[in-house]
């Protein structure tokens, strides 16, 4: 039986043209190409950046598909191969020649006087403020009360976010295979008045942050920013990050090495 293939691209013009080259090569050779996303697809392509790939990710819930990404001369520390490599990735697709790497999510269970809510991040999810106040957060790990937190906010990242906004804030770069949480604060206030932790946290995948904020008159609404979507919220009653059963598989060709990936696009 033919594989299916459905191909998502970003509006890019060499996404576009990549997207056109790609479904004629996948039609020669044989492919069936669904025009609409369908959880039958036997492989999902993205064509665009890490942007394009998170967008797709959350677009279509977290596909259970392999995935492969191109590259489109963005960052691309998702994307597995460059537009001028189509051909290599039909070949090493055909004679099954790779492997998947599961990538691990993260969730927030948000609690308001309204109602619970749920967002997932595959990089990351953190609070913020909603203004350029100090937000100050009462936070517990497995149930423990561990501080008063004040500060701008906290990022929970994946072991694969690790090297996206966790990176930027001084959080450490983590291998994908280690099952982990990393708690990295932003801009945290460690000040005889204020007492916060400065550097970042790492939870094993069965423990969980608790967090309590202090709503007050300045501080009455928090943002939730999952992978760059922003959610905002008001009455708070608590918040609970942990570890998500949603997964997802990257399709992986023999020379991938995440730490060599590290070393091209970081170091
Ligand atoms: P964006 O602000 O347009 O782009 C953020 C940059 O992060 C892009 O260069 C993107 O790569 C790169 N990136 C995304 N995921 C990555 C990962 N896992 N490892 C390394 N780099 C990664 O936002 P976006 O493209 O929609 O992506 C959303 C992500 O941006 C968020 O999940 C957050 O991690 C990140 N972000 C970073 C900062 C910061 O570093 N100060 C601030 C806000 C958000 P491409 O160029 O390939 O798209």
């Amino acid at each position: 039986m033919n594989k299916k293939i459905f191909i998502f691209a970003n509006d890019s013009e060499i996404s576009k043209r990549t997207e056109r080259q790609l479904k004629q090569k996948l039609d020669n050779s044989g492919f069936e190409l669904l025009t609409t996303y369908s959880e039958e697809a036997d492989l999902l392509v993205c064509i665009g950046g890490d942007g394009t790939f998170l967008e797709a990710m959350h677009k279509f819930s977290f596909p259970p598909m392999p995935i492969i990404g191109i590259n489109t001369g963005h960052l691309g520390f998702f994307q597995e191969i460059m537009s001028s490599l189509l051909d290599d990735f039909i070949f090493n697709y055909t004679q099954g020649r790779y492997s998947l790497q599961p990538l691990s999510t993260v969730k927030v269970k948000v609690v308001t006087e309204e109602g619970e809510a749920e967002h997932v991040g595959i990089n990351e999810v953190l609070i913020k403020g909603n203004s350029t106040y100090s937000i100050h957060l009462n936070i517990s790990i497995g149930g423990s009360f561990i501080e008063r937190f004040s500060g701008d906010g906290l990022l929970i990242a994946t072991p694969a976010g690790s090297t996206a906004y966790n990176y930027s804030l001084g959080g450490s770069i983590v291998d994908p295979r280690l099952k982990l949480l990393q708690v990295t604060p932003i801009a945290p206030m460690n000040t005889t008045a204020y007492r916060s932790f400065t550097s970042s946290i790492l939870l094993p995948s069965e423990l969980s942050l608790g967090v309590v904020p202090d709503m007050d008159d300045a501080v009455n609404r928090l943002c939730i920013v999952y992978d760059g979507t922003t959610a905002e919220y008001e009455n708070i009653k608590e918040l609970e990050f942990s570890f998500s059963d949603i997964q997802i598989n990257l399709m992986r060709f023999e020379n991938y090495d995440f730490w060599t990936k590290v070393k091209s696009k970081f170091l």
